[in-house]
């Protein structure tokens, strides 16, 4: 079969996944080991009989509901391929929201960075690639998420520490700059049982107290543990801004404010630690 046929028959045995095309084009080229050009730039090309195998499997792993990144073990997220793992959420383009206002902050040139709760290490390794000169610490609880990160900075090349525990424990601080997307949806929510959260580690998703104990709890530890005038952004789903900043303000945070995500919804909601 070739190249445009296979893409063709894909995207229709796929017409229940909200971006078939984009899904059939990357389980394709993990298939062949090419870049998406070559898809277009060879579609007369003949797949392989092990080629045509291997992508009717995947197609039928994506058709029963299995994330891509899980298919093919990796996500793009802010310019940089991280390995993904079912113990790690996937990364998420709202989540470059969350890196690009901490890039477009204040802090000193050898920033003292911490990302709470960093999963694949998609926000802490993309900083620390932005910003060479800054000292990121990367933190989760969970131990195979934890090394799932330290090898994408290592495959990248970025420099971080790494820490196990919860939250702010296990680090000494102080830092210029704390950074989370933790758990922020409640577990009534009928999206964990749609698409590709219903395959990621539910730790990694949902909080008690409408979604909100973790950020609280990471609003709280925080204070303690910034410099004066040092920064804290926190990524939250997109009806709960006006309650995170209540939680920034409550614990003395100054400067508050909401970023919207490319889809113009709350998401990112940060503040200052008083100077
Ligand atoms: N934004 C993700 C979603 O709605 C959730 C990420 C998170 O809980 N930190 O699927």
């Amino acid at each position: 079969m070739r190249i445009d046929a296979a893409l063709r028959d894909a995207r229709s045995r796929l017409s229940d996944s909200p971006s078939a095309a984009l899904d059939a084009e990357l389980l394709l080229c993990h298939v062949l080991g090419k870049p998406r050009s070559y898809l277009f730039t060879w579609p007369e090309r003949e797949l392989s009989t092990a080629q045509q195998a291997d992508f009717t499997s995947l197609l039928g792993h994506r058709v029963a509901g299995e994330p891509v990144a899980h298919l093919i073990g990796e996500r793009e997220f802010f310019g940089h391929l991280f390995r993904v793992t079912a113990d790690t959420l996937i990364p998420r383009p709202d989540t470059e929201t969350l890196v690009e206002k901490a890039l477009s902050l204040d802090v000193p040139a050898e920033a003292r960075v911490v990302d709470l709760g960093t999963g694949t290490g998609a926000i802490g390794v993309s900083l620390a690639l932005a910003r060479p000169d800054w000292h990121v610490t990367l933190v989760d609880l969970s131990e195979a998420a934890l090394q799932v990160a330290a090898d994408n900075a290592h495959r990248l090349g970025a420099a971080v520490t790494c820490l196990q525990g919860s939250w702010l424990s296990p680090c000494p601080g102080p830092f210029d700059l704390i950074v989370s997307n933790p758990p922020y949806i409640e577990e009534s929510d009928h999206h964990l049982d749609e698409g590709d959260v219903r395959f990621e580690p539910r730790s990694a998703l949902v909080a008690p107290n409408n979604g909100l104990a973790d950020l609280a709890a990471i609003t709280q530890q925080a204070a303690g543990k910034l410099v004066a005038g040092g920064w804290l952004l926190l990524e939250h789903g997109f009806e709960q801004g006006e309650a995170v900043r209540t939680l920034l303000t409550q614990a003395g945070f100054v400067q508050v404010g909401t970023a919207q995500d490319l889809g113009g919804n709350d998401r990112v909601t940060f503040g200052q630690h008083p100077v």
